[in-house]
């Protein structure tokens, strides 16, 4: 019959619109809600004899205020997350980053440091923006990097309600717990470093580097024989 369609998805329209637990995403966000009819089968129980056993929670499952956590999927060490892990005390801001990003999204001001070259001269970074609205987390970026630098991370909830605010800039990039993805840094997988261990242990400068810096004396070796 004409018609019938349009008034059952009208009918599922309406109930996303007035019952509390069928509401947007964030709604959901990180606990899911439950009706009244999963909660007791959850609790392995006739929906009726959930009813009458307990009214005050079925009720509460009726108007979308009742809960359950929801199973987290398992994530990967070597997921390219949202917020980057930036080591400034090993960033030289040569822009490289920048420059092979293919969407232009990283933004690196530096000046000179004014420390004298012989004490390992670098520019100062007073600007480092990525704006992680745009970026396709592709980790060119990274892969550019010749001072193992800049990391992925290893999180994917970043989400804000503008635009602009999903710019990340040198003081955020600074104050980001280290936690970088073992994406691309053998040296984290044998270390056996996990970004998502509960422990909320980061990783220290030393941990993430591929490089050690050459003593004087290897320089001296090196160089020294040509
Ligand atoms: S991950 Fe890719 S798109 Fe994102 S900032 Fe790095 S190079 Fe650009
Ligand atoms: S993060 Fe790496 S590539 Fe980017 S400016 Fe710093 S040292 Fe250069």
């Amino acid at each position: 019959m004409y018609g019938v369609g349009l008034i059952k998805g009208l009918g599922v329209t309406i109930k996303n619109l007035i019952l509390p637990g069928r509401q947007f995403t964030i709604h959901q966000y990180p606990d899911r809600k439950i009706g009244p009819i999963g909660l007791a089968r959850m609790e392995g129980k006739n929906p009726l004899a959930f009813a009458l056993s307990r009214p005050g929670e079925t009720l509460k499952a009726m108007m979308g205020l009742v809960s359950v956590p929801d199973k987290r999927q398992d994530q990967h060490p070597r997921f390219r997350g949202e917020e980057f892990s930036w080591y400034d005390n090993r960033c030289t801001g040569c822009a490289s980053c920048a420059k092979y990003c293919p969407l232009g999204i990283i933004k690196i001001v530096t000046s000179p440091s004014e420390t004298a070259m012989q004490e390992g001269d670098k520019y100062a970074i007073d600007v480092f923006d990525i704006d992680i609205g745009r970026c396709m987390f592709c980790g060119l970026c990274v892969e550019a990097c010749p001072y193992d630098a800049l990391h992925m991370g290893s999180g994917f909830e970043e989400g804000t309600y503008t635009r602009a605010e999903l710019v990340i800039n040198v003081d955020m990039l600074k104050a980001a717990p280290k936690k970088p993805s073992q994406w691309f840094r053998p040296q984290l997988t044998s270390q056996n470093y996990n970004p998502l261990d509960s422990d909320g242990k980061e990783a220290s400068s030393q941990d993430v580097h591929r490089h050690e810096k050459p003593s004087q004396s290897d320089q001296e070796k090196t160089w020294g024989q040509r």
